[in-house]
């Protein structure tokens, strides 16, 4: 019998008092009688709607159904045939925008949890299972993949799945992208990405680190000189945008990606047992509205700072983070000032002091659909701060197109593909935020997914 329950099982939470001091992780996770019950809200439709809103396809109600059934580790099998990383999914994808906005029950009610199921199944498969140590018989043919984020691993996975030699060159010193190096611990924590590239690992793809792509080898040389067959870029959005006002050279003053890499890929949360310092004062304001700014403005928080003030300039309506990344900020303690944009940043003997902010107002919808932001004459502020931290979005970094001849790109930075990833360039395929801009990890993992048949493809006719 389904359960009818209108309302999705609620997702264990650690007290928002507690959580805000540390970086473990803030959601706790189903146990096994709760993802049952939840799993038995899903009524199995005929049509699937859910399963059209998953970039990267996962049969969704019949891992559900496997865990309505108890068959844990059969979910975890189901999801992991189309999804190379189910635990980081279920925990950070926008399902409330892609399959859970499809969902049937949403009419009535709260769609099913998929998210959380999907986390259910991948962190129940971690902490029981093995997964098969064979990996698969090789074709001997080379592929590079330059960039270790989710579009990068997962088709490097599936290439690997093929029998491909998959090696992936990574600019850091670990992989895993954004997921390693910019999603916090208590969101994401890092044990749970290293197992799921443990994974791939295990599959036959090897992984090289500190290999800057463009300064060490150039992808034409991985073509011509390394007997790659095909490369696959999939390198990102690294480089921060700022806002061009006074004072943003500052002590003080952070770009978000700075900010973050030094939290979460250089343990700065851990100082002194790790060695990297991260400056955060009593007064933090973050620039932004987006996943990024609430990462920032909750790791501000976790490191310290009395105050924290997310700083938007549209209504919460337009905030582009995920509903619950705001909530969880809030409760965590952070404070918003919305309809407000920075001016100038304020400095004493060279160190940040205030940043002046001025009153917006919402006029008629510009190109994004979003209603455009005007500032109101004279209605500027001064607020105290002695951090800013600039979240208002990055685009790719210019080092793959600039050593990389005949790859076409737009003139925002992001590198000209088809849908199945073929970029201008014979032999060289690109997916992720590289080409579409900052986006989402299953976007990206769509993106990778379809380069992968893509390159597989290209192999065969060649
Ligand atoms: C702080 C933060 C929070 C986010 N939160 C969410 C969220 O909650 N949910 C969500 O869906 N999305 C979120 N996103 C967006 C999401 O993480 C990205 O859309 C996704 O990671 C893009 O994947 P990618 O593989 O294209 O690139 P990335 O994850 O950026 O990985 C690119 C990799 O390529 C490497 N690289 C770059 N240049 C080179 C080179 N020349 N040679 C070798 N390697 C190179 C980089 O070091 C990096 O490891 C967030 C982003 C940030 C920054």
């Amino acid at each position: 019998m389904p359960n009818m329950s209108p309302q999705k099982i609620k997702m264990p939470e650690r007290a928002a008092n507690v959580r805000n001091k540390d970086f473990s992780e803030v959601a706790v996770g189903y146990t096994e009688s709760m993802a049952r019950e939840e799993a038995a809200r899903c009524l199995n439709c005929k049509h699937r709607p859910c399963v059209g809103g998953c970039p990267v396809n996962v049969k969704i109600p019949e891992f559900i159904a496997a865990i309505a059934a108890g068959e844990f580790e059969n979910a975890y099998r189901v999801l992991r045939r189309t999804n190379t990383l189910p635990a980081v999914c279920g925990r950070v994808c926008p399902q409330e925008t892609q399959c859970e906005k499809h969902c049937v029950r949403a009419v009535k009610g709260e769609s099913v949890a998929i998210g959380r199921l999907e986390r259910f199944a991948a962190d129940w498969h971690m902490e029981h299972a093995e997964d098969a140590a064979e990996p698969p018989a090789s074709n001997g043919i080379k592929i590079a993949v330059v960039g270790s984020g989710p579009a990068g691993l997962t088709c490097a996975g599936d290439l690997a799945a093929l029998g491909y030699d998959v090696t992936i060159f990574e600019a850091f010193h670990a992989a895993g992208g954004v997921l390693t190096y910019g999603i916090p611990q208590f969101r994401l924590p890092k044990e749970i990405v290293r197992k799921e590239i443990d994974g791939l690992q295990r599959l036959g793809v090897t992984i090289e680190t500190n290999m800057v792509i463009g300064k060490i080898a150039s992808v034409d040389e991985l073509l011509t000189e390394e007997g790659f067959a095909a490369v696959f870029i999939g390198t990102g959005a690294g480089l921060p945008v700022f806002m061009k006002i006074p004072g943003e050279n500052l002590n003080g003053v952070y770009a978000s990606n700075e900010f973050l890499t030094r939290i979460n890929l250089m343990k700065a949360y851990k100082f002194p047992e790790y060695a990297t310092p991260v400056k955060v004062g009593k007064r933090v304001a973050v620039v932004g509205g987006g996943n990024v700014a609430m990462d920032a403005a909750r790791s501000a928080k976790r490191l310290g700072a009395d105050e924290v003030y997310i700083i938007y300039r549209r209504s919460e309506a337009e905030m582009p983070a995920r509903a619950e990344e705001v909530h969880h900020a809030r409760e965590e303690g952070v404070i918003f000032k919305l309809l407000t944009n920075p001016t100038r940043i304020i400095g004493t003997d060279g160190n940040v002091s205030g940043i002046e902010l001025v009153q917006m107002t919402l006029g008629a919808p510009d190109a994004s659909g979003r209603r455009r932001p005007q500032p109101q004459a004279g209605s500027e502020r001064i607020l105290d701060a002695d951090t800013v931290i600039i979240a208002i979005g990055q685009t790719p970094n210019p080092l793959i197109k600039s050593t990389t001849p005949d790859l076409d790109t737009y003139a925002w930075g992001g590198i000209g593909a088809d849908a199945a990833g073929q970029t201008s360039k014979r032999g060289v395929f690109a997916g992720g935020d590289a080409v579409t801009g900052a986006a989402t990890v299953i976007l990206a993992m769509g993106a990778g997914k379809s380069a992968a048949a893509a390159i597989h493809r290209y192999v065969a006719a060649r």
